[in-house]
């Protein structure tokens, strides 16, 4: 008997219920029964309940267990989320924050591929981004001291350490990977990213078989432009794989291409690196193909792998054949006409 999946859906705001419809055709011109609960998080939820993050809609995703999410707005200056458990309150910088601490989702994964055919400044990559972002720098302590003096406070664990740096080498282990390179900045952060640095060589033992190396964040970066084919899997703390997440993006092409994961023990949820991208918002220009592919992610989590495979096949086909394609990637075709012309791919 055919297998039912029941998902958490968060639509998003900007682009993001666009993308998520796009998505959602995919998903059932595969003919993969999902069945959906919508959740409100963020804006929407705000609107609805006074909460960007109502412990109703925490608990149906932790029924549920995965969720396929749209991108959130965060306004810049926007209030802390604070989450109540029983006598306790915790606070996050940003509803994605929120979202990934209060389901223990540790590992943000960001796979960023080079799709054949598309032209792009650089040469083919191939790159996993495995980013810590339960603290760093985005625990959420962030205070005005006085007068035009504020300050964030940069939380680093062991504990936290190990587990990403576990969770990247088994993560190499499984896929074939063979080197993680460490970005950190341990000359000058020698205690938070120093002791990330010496976590992750601890670690690194037990994985003999994949290499080790690490690299001051700037160095990374210049690295990256210089020559990104010679990275496989980076392993960063929360803020550096926030940035190098675009980073990243740009070197394939466009934010529209970038796909990922948020994992942890018990639950995960699948959405775009990219943001709720509210300049083209309502416009139908926004390109799918990261929700898409994050969805495919998501498949591959469910051990759906031929038809997350297949979508992703759908997706290079699509991008090789280059007719189809959103301004982003220098095309003039709309939203629905490559979420159209995927589904043509898949249908063949
Ligand atoms: P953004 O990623 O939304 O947009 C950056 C640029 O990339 C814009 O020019 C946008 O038009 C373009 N872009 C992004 N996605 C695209 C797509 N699918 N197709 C075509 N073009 C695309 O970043 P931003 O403008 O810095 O952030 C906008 C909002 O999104 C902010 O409120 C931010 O906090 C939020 N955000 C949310 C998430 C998330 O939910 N995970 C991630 C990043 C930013």
């Amino acid at each position: 008997m055919k297998k039912r999946h029941k998902i958490s859906l968060i639509p998003g705001d900007g682009i993001g219920p666009e993308i998520m419809e796009a998505t959602l055709r995919v998903l059932e011109a595969t003919g993969l029964e999902i069945q959906w609960e919508e959740v409100w998080v963020g804006e929407e939820a705000k609107k609805r309940s006074g909460h960007p993050f109502p412990n109703d809609s925490l608990k149906v995703l932790k029924k549920n267990r995965v969720a396929l999410k749209g991108p959130l707005i965060v306004h810049k200056g926007s209030e802390p989320v604070m989450m109540r458990h029983g006598r306790e309150r915790l606070y996050h910088p940003s509803i994605n924050s929120a979202l990934r601490r209060e389901l223990g989702c540790f590992a943000n994964v960001r796979p960023i591929k080079s799709f054949p055919g598309l032209p792009t400044r650089y040469p083919p990559i191939d790159i996993v981004i495995v980013r810590e972002v339960t603290e760093d720098l985005y625990s959420g302590l962030e205070r005005q001291v006085g007068d035009g003096v504020a300050e964030a406070i940069k939380v680093t664990t062991r504990k936290a350490c190990e587990r990403i740096t576990n969770f990247a080498f088994q993560y190499a282990r499984d896929n074939g990977r063979k080197k993680v390179t460490l970005g950190h900045k341990a000359n000058v952060l020698s205690l938070t990213d120093g002791l990330f640095l010496e976590s992750a060589g601890m670690i690194a033992k037990e994985y003999p078989e994949i290499r080790f190396d690490d690299l001051m964040i700037d160095a990374l970066c210049f690295q990256m432009v210089k020559d990104p084919t010679a990275f496989d899997i980076l392993l960063l703390s929360n803020q550096y794989g926030d940035i190098l997440s675009d980073l990243c993006a740009g070197l394939v092409g466009s934010l529209g291409l970038a796909p990922g994961g948020n994992v942890g023990k018990e639950y995960s949820f699948f959405e775009a690196s990219h943001g709720a991208a509210p300049d083209i918002a309502g416009k139908g220009i926004a390109n799918p193909l990261a929700l898409i592919l994050s969805a495919s992610l998501m498949l591959n989590h469910l051990g759906e792998t031929d038809l997350s495979q297949k979508i992703e096949n759908g997706v290079a086909q699509l991008l090789q054949e280059r007719k189809v394609l959103t301004p982003d990637l220098e095309g003039s075709s709309t939203t629905d006409q490559v979420t159209s012309e995927l589904i043509r791919i898949l249908s063949h």
